[in-house]
């Protein structure tokens, strides 16, 4: 594959060509993997930055529609948008996938919208590396906003977290009783609270659970990240389209202030430097993920197991065969 050719078609934001180099960075071969780091090396120096959107909710809750609706409003914009997601349920049974493009038939039609589904590996690790590099193919494919969207299970609205300049938790009306359900690390982490569903029957009960979220959201701490007001709970319906722009206006006031208090930067900065530290540890699990370390790990458990060997001994003894050694 001829890296240099694939990086300007990246570049004049050919969709078939960032599709091919997302495929490339989310491959496991060796030779892929020296191919893509080449690819993102290149891509680094275009220096083009993307509006990235993390986006959370559990299945039901209207994620897809949100999508599709606030996509194409955003497109109505002139703006291009790309649709990511970060999946960490191997086994992908009961929800929808998440990503898909029959879950947003019309923003897949657009020709200003990507949408890629979630890389299909099993470890969280792996998917939410594989996306970081999506997104950067995303960023120097030149589009303005990139949504990256994941279930509320887990550690994954962390890891997106980590690859977002803003969160948004998405929410559906309910009663007193599930504000409880929200874990506060959660709380922590979403810039905006949006209540979706806030149309027909649903709506009192919408705008009574915005009022319980924005309360929760009052009680607590400011963050240095944020300008008065927020963290900020909305309601919308993605199904009537209502609430979006206002949604929108918000998003950009609030990457606005942090452009101009030099949060973004920092953020970005910060980022970086976890998944460089991120980069280093998965590539030392990976020495353990190999024929020969899983047999001799089997032999020195065996040892250890019989009192032959202490822990530390065995696993210094592991390390050592492995070239990784303790200064
Ligand atoms: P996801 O699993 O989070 O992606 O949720 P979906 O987008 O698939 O939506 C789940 C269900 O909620 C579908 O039946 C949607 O039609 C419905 N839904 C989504 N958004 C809205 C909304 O704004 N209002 C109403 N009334 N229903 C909605």
């Amino acid at each position: 594959m001829d890296i240099a050719q694939l990086s300007d078609r990246i570049l004049n934001a050919d969709r078939r060509a960032l599709a091919r180099a997302i495929t490339l960075v989310e491959s496991a071969r060796a030779d892929h993997r020296a191919q893509a780091d080449e690819l993102l090396s290149s891509l680094n120096k275009s220096g083009r930055q993307a509006l990235r959107i993390g986006m959370s909710g559990t299945p039901g809750v209207g994620k897809s529609t949100f999508i599709e609706t606030f996509g194409m409003m955003l497109v109505g914009k002139g703006l291009r948008v790309a649709v990511l997601a970060v999946d960490p349920s191997s086994a992908r049974s009961g929800g929808s996938i998440l990503g898909d493009k029959t879950r947003m038939e019309r923003l897949s039609r657009e020709p200003a919208a990507f949408i890629r589904p979630s890389p299909s590996q099993t470890h969280l690790g792996g998917v939410a590396r594989r996306t970081r590099d999506a997104v950067a193919l995303c960023e120097a494919a030149g589009y303005d906003v990139v949504l990256i969207e994941t279930v509320g299970v887990g550690q994954s609205e962390t890891v997106v977290s980590e690859l977002s300049d803003l969160f948004m938790l998405l929410l559906a009306p309910a009663g007193g009783d599930e504000l409880q359900g929200v874990k506060r690390g959660i709380m922590e982490i979403a810039d905006m609270i949006l209540v979706n569903k806030a149309d027909g029957d649903l709506k009192s009960t919408a705008t009574r659970t915005c009022a319980d979220y924005a309360g929760a959201l009052r009680l607590l701490r400011k963050r240095p990240q944020d300008p008065e007001g927020f963290p900020k709970a909305l309601t919308v319906s993605a199904v009537e389209a209502t609430g979006l722009d206002t949604a929108w206006a918000e998003i950009q006031a609030l990457a606005e202030w942090r452009r101009q208090s030099g949060h973004w930067d920092r953020n970005r900065a910060a980022q970086a430097q976890y998944w460089f530290a991120e980069e280093v540890r998965q590539a030392l699990l990976a020495r353990l993920d190999t024929p020969w370390a899983k047999s001799r790990m089997t032999e020195l458990s065996a040892e250890v197991a019989k009192g032959v060997q202490t822990p530390q001994a065995a696993a210094r003894d592991l390390l050592t065969g492995l070239g990784v050694t303790n200064r």
